[in-house]
């Protein structure tokens, strides 16, 4: 019996939506000649007991398995490949570079409804029209059928013919719409609705351009310069130093070459300001893509990418996906934001796939920021981007002045001090509107007994449980779970429980108590849960009255108030002594995002920090000397100890119901790490080293046991040689069924 097949016939190789990291060999279709199918296009396949959308890869003449084993494809699902060349190739680095199942990947690619199955012939519109040579005496009969008879009077009266949707619209009866066919007197056809590319708008501004200053004109020749080969830019310029504007002449740019730009925001980035400012500028059609969205606006949304009618997309991570024919231009706005990685299934930096989608189509990249991370500071420093400054805030803007205040052993009055109450009130009387931060949402993060000191947590999660005032009740955010706040203390029965510590909702409460008559607005991720609470208390703080913002990092990206001239940070304090050794570069790049919300027009801002260890040099460092002495003094010491971007990381955890299964499995897969770094040579100054298992950070989440297993090297390559050594040993595992494993290259949170 044969092993393997060879076959004059083809043999279709398929990427398919499992976590297996392979590819799938089918048979053709019947009656379906192979050789015209291209790579890219969807097949529905059997695949165990279900049919599952699988993507083509290649049409091949050998496959590794007998024929008699392999499963015939059923009808191709598209003509034209819906997974272009280019996202192909995107894809299958991704796969391969982040380990993870390519089928997988190239259907996170996809909007939902294509990834479901979505007929792309559907969006194709069917259309009905008066047949022609009619039998006179069949129209005679229909007197006969007053029903047929309507209908077909309603069609007859679209001599040109005209689409099923409008023709039902009208009245006339879809099924009878069959009947009076299969009688000659009407045909159908389809009609492709036309498409307007992008290029064809003229002009393609709709309003005109700023004169850039010194400094944006050479960011924008640093990009524009040689527009159809590729480099990544590194454009460094503080908050309202013209950025966005940098921006929107290289799109233009770019559009007068018919070609399109991508453009990459973070999470919560994409402001309805900043989208307005891009359709406000460009007559040219702008697409946004974001998790707002339905599938149906996703999809939509995707084919005008796909089709060039959109000239610019502007989307959140997963937009790196979007098929773009004229691709010319990528943008990472924010580069340094947390949201560009992706958390779950691939853990991809949407940044760093920019980068390569930009060498892929030889064509510009820029990643913008106030705030660097250290990575891209270190690629500019090695010459690897080129390296635009901004230093100036553009127009007439000031930078703000930055203040510590030490509130060691001063009485706060939830969570402010005196000097900041002053402020505060100072502000509000030259009718100016200040901003308090909070990175904590609630009224405080636990609640506490008096009596006993015992503390509420979460039973699934080695956490606190957030108290809440509107609604009141407990919330864990890591798992969700929702508990009634108790009378008493479940450890001594006491009733005596009492808040601990500032959440935003408690910063909101003691501030509207205290200056009354003034507007408090609280905005987090609970104030504005509803549609359209976000853009009603952004219209308020617009109208420019004296007012008080309360919030998280909500408030810190993106947004524009020009009467916001005092920020104050509660405490700068946690980020500096975190586990993580990126959390002082996190909370560094958090404070000056949030300084950058004042003063941003003509008035001046101040920014004062609370701390309890005022003498912290880091901070210091931040606050007296910019954020650029701040990261080369975080560069200087992860180079000491091999840390990124001085070395390379991978991440491997295991989580399970009882801790011990997540420890063996990882205990063994650390053992095959340490014989393959034997075996293969990668020891030495140069080589990898793995460190682990150690439980994590959160040890236990949503009742889960959680191991960490830390790989380590000096290079890229070597680190990918164990781990491809790896990958198959935690695949076959027979612990497999009790673990849930996952495997973060690159990793930016340790959890
Ligand atoms: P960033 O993106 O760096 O925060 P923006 O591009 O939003 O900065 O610019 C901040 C403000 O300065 C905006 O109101 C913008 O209109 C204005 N601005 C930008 N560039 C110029 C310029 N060359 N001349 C005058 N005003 C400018
Ligand atoms: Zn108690
Ligand atoms: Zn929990």
């Amino acid at each position: 019996m044969p092993t393997t097949s060879d076959c004059s016939q083809p043999f279709l190789r398929l990427a398919l939506p499992v976590t297996l990291r392979r590819l799938f060999d089918y048979l053709p279709p019947v009656n379906c000649d192979a050789s015209l199918l291209r790579p890219g296009i969807r097949l529905t396949v059997p695949f165990g007991r279900r049919k599952v959308t699988g993507i083509l890869i290649e049409t091949t003449s050998h496959s590794d398995y007998p024929v008699e084993k392999l499963k015939r494809a059923e009808h191709p699902q598209d003509q034209e490949a819906v997974i272009t060349d280019d996202i192909l190739q995107l894809c299958r680095w991704a796969a391969s570079y982040y380990q993870y199942s390519l089928g997988d990947t190239l259907s996170q690619a996809l909007p939902v409804m294509l990834r479901q199955g979505y007929d792309l012939a559907k969006e194709a519109h069917t259309c009905w029209r008066q047949a022609p040579d009619i039998d006179p005496a069949i129209i005679e009969k229909l007197s006969r059928a007053p029903r047929q008879q309507a209908t077909w009077e309603i069609v007859k009266a679209h001599p040109k013919g005209a689409t099923e949707v409008a023709l039902k619209a009208l009245g006339a009866e879809i099924t009878l719409l069959k009947k009076l066919a299969d009688k000659g007197l009407i045909e159908t056809y389809t009609h492709i609705p036309e498409k307007r590319p992008f290029h064809s708008y003229n002009p393609i501004l709709k309003t005109s351009e700023l004169v850039l200053n010194h400094e944006q004109q050479q960011a924008f020749e640093a990009i524009t310069c040689d527009a159809n080969r590729f480099s990544t830019t590194l454009l460094h310029g503080v908050t309202g130093s013209g950025k966005t504007e940098v921006y929107l002449q290289a799109i233009h740019n770019t559009l007068k070459q018919q070609q399109q730009a991508l453009v990459l925001v973070p999470e919560i980035g994409l402001t309805p300001q900043t989208l307005e400012r891009f359709r406000n500028r460009f007559n040219v059609p702008v697409t946004v893509l974001h998790s707002g969205l339905n599938d149906r606006e996703r999809l939509n949304g995707w084919l005008s990418a796909f089709h060039g009618e959109a000239g610019i997309i502007i989307g959140t991570r997963s937009s790196i996906f979007t098929p773009m024919p004229y691709l010319g231009l990528i943008i990472v706005d924010e580069e340094h934001d947390l949201s560009y990685k992706q958390q779950d299934s691939i853990r991809y930096s949407a940044r760093d796939l920019a980068i390569y989608r930009g060498k892929l189509r030889n064509i510009p990249v820029m990643l913008g920021s106030a705030t660097p991370s250290l990575e891209s500071l270190h690629n500019a420093k090695n010459h690897r981007y080129r390296y635009q400054k901004l230093n100036q805030r553009a127009g007439n803007a000031k930078p703000p002045h930055m203040e510590l205040v030490d509130i060691r052993g001063k009485q706060l009055n939830a969570g402010l001090s005196e000097t900041v109450e002053q402020a505060i009130h100072q502000t509000l009387q030259r009718g100016e509107q200040a901003l308090v931060f909070l990175n904590q949402r609630g009224y405080a993060p636990t609640l506490s007994c008096n009596e006993c000191g015992h503390l509420l947590d979460c039973p699934q999660c080695d956490a606190h449980l957030t108290l809440h005032r509107t609604p009141p009740h407990l919330h864990c955010h890591h798992c969700d779970l929702q508990r009634p706040i108790p009378l008493q203390c479940p450890h001594c029965n006491s009733r005596h429980l009492a808040p601990v510590g500032q959440g935003t909702e408690r910063s909101e409460e003691v501030l509207a108590k205290q200056f009354r008559n003034i507007n408090v607005l609280r905005i987090d991720r609970d104030s504005t849960r509803r549609k359209t609470a976000l853009s009603d208390m952004l219209s308020i703080i617009h109208k420019g009255e004296p007012a008080i913002l309360v919030g998280t990092q909500m408030l810190a990206k993106g947004h524009h108030f020009p009467k916001v001239t005092l920020v104050v940070i509660l405490n700068a304090d946690s980020g500096f002594f975190s586990a993580d050794f990126r959390g002082p570069e996190k909370v560094g790049q958090l404070l000056l995002q949030v300084a950058g919300r004042s003063g941003r027009s003509t008035r001046p801002g101040h920014v004062i920090i609370q701390t309890q260890f005022p003498e912290n040099q880091q901070l210091q460092q931040l606050v007296t000397q910019g954020y650029d002495a701040f990261a080369e003094g975080l560069l200087v010491q992860r180079q000491s100890i091999s840390l990124p971007p001085f070395g390379y990381m991978t991440l491997l955890t295991a989580e399970a119901t009882h801790a011990h299964d997540a420890h063996q499995f990882l205990a063994t897969v650390a053992n095959h790490a340490q014989q393959t770094i034997q075996t293969q040579n990668l020891a030495g100054p140069m080589g990898v080293k793995a460190l682990g298992p150690m439980p994590a950070a959160m040890e236990k989440r949503q009742g889960r046991y959680r191991m960490q297993l830390f790989l380590q090297g000096a290079s890229r390559g070597s680190l990918h040689t164990l781990l491809n050594h790896l990958i198959p040993v935690m695949e076959s595992s027979p612990l497999g069924r009790k673990i849930r494993w996952s495997v973060d290259v690159d990793p930016l949170e340790m959890g």
